[in-house]
């Protein structure tokens, strides 16, 4: 091999090994790219996710829903002084009133249910909230044999406490 061929060979040999390592360097910084660009959009993604969960929020969910109903309310009124000519729009108005008072409907009974859910943490009289729920088990003997017995004791703020379901202290609240 002469000289010339083995300077050409070197010298081809470092061209692809700064070519690929080119092509390596785009590669990377694209797949860089693509990272922030997934991460923006998970961003994105998670703020209309809690923009639309604080409009969910019941109370405000309530609110908006109440100032619909007012708003409509409001325009029928308004609507209803040139009767003839609005009667179209008036009768619109009314399928949205009909339609958002069905929503409210469904929020006041999702509410009551949730009540219902809450109810045992709170004193059935003076809805104080609980304080205290706590379960122990006690070694009894029965039949010749030793077996565990659960208790329950649970107590509120204005201190009725019960004892496995009945009353061991009242409210003080009545
Ligand atoms: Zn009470």
């Amino acid at each position: 091999m002469s000289l010339e061929i083995l300077f050409y060979t070197q010298l081809g040999s470092i061209m692809t090994f700064i070519i690929t390592l080119f092509i390596l360097y785009r590669v990377l910084i694209s797949q860089k790219d693509a990272t922030i660009q997934l991460f923006q959009e998970k961003c994105s993604y998670l703020e209309y996710q809690l923009a639309d969960a604080a409009k969910c929020h019941p109370d405000a969910l309530a609110k908006s829903l109440s100032e619909r109903v007012t708003n409509l309310n409001e325009e029928i009124q308004r609507l209803s002084e040139d009767k003839i000519s609005n009667e179209v729009l008036i009768i619109e108005k009314g399928h949205e009133l009909a339609k958002v008072k069905k929503e409210a409907g469904e929020l006041s009974r999702q509410i009551s249910s949730a009540h219902e859910l809450m109810s045992e943490y709170f004193c059935p009289t003076c809805k104080a909230p609980m304080t205290e729920r706590a379960f122990h088990s006690e070694l009894v003997e029965y039949g010749g044999r030793e077996i565990d017995v659960d208790h329950e004791f649970i107590s509120f703020e204005c201190g009725l406490s019960l004892s496995d379901g009945e009353v061991s202290n009242s409210c003080e609240n009545i």
